[in-house]
């Protein structure tokens, strides 16, 4: 589903596009900033990333940190990457969740 919303068959609130990486608002938000920071490129998940697939990961961490700074999230964030079914990943295409707008507690769930 995040390669059609990458490739714009699918609608998305989008916050930011480029050639590597698009970012746009959770459908279900569970704090008041959640954006999904997606590389194009289909990755299925950090486990399975491959060499090449590095530089767009590092394009993604960029642009979370971007969309953070922009976002008026001066005061801290999370950027959350759930790997495989233990880690809570629902969706087979490699993305981070960057949170922020609240506190934040520890041990997350
Ligand atoms: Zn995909």
């Amino acid at each position: 589903m995040f390669c059609q919303i990458a490739a714009g068959t699918v609608p998305a609130s989008k916050v930011f596009e480029d050639d590597q990486v698009v970012a746009f608002s959770d459908l279900r938000p569970v704090a008041p900033t959640h954006i999904l920071v997606v590389p194009r490129r289909h990755v299925p998940s950090l486990a399975e990333a491959a060499e090449e697939d590095w530089p767009d990961i590092v394009r993604a961490l960029q642009v979370a940190r971007q969309l953070g700074r922009e976002g008026g999230l001066s005061d801290g964030y999370r950027l959350v990457q759930n790997v495989g079914p233990d880690g809570g990943q629902t969706v087979g295409h490699l993305h981070w969740h960057l949170l922020g707008g609240r506190s934040m507690t520890w041990p997350p769930g």
